[in-house]
């Protein structure tokens, strides 16, 4: 069975989200396919912007759901099966960015209520 993305490559045109240019086959890259999903990623000739799109084939056809990202193939590659980015991960990079020492804040900070009092 051919791969989705060489059914991709010769029977339809592929427009840019972007800016509408068109698409060569040289432009789009396989990042991972399994069965009948593929994950691809494609860079526009005529704007350089980047789509990473997730294709899925069956009966009715091919189903193409795409998002602009800034990540070139490399970085889509390499990134493919990273781990997930969970709340810890973000408060601690803000406290690196923020260094701040969160015993000396707490007497500054007041319930919400004492604001409110008539
Ligand atoms: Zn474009």
């Amino acid at each position: 069975m051919p791969s989705i993305i060489n059914i991709l490559k010769k029977e339809i045109i592929i427009y840019c989200p972007l800016c509408n240019g068109s698409y060569s086959p040289r432009d789009i890259a396989t990042i991972e396919q399994t069965g009948n999903v593929a994950l691809i990623h494609s860079k526009c000739p005529k704007c350089a912007g980047s789509v990473l799109s997730l294709l899925y084939k069956d009966l009715l056809g091919i189903t193409l759901l795409g998002m602009a990202t800034d990540m070139d193939f490399n970085d889509a590659l390499r990134l493919k099966d990273a781990d997930y980015i969970n709340e810890d991960d973000v408060l601690e990079i803000y406290q690196m960015l923020n260094p701040v020492d969160l015993n000396n804040r707490a007497e500054s900070i007041k319930p919400i209520g004492q604001s409110w009092n008539l």
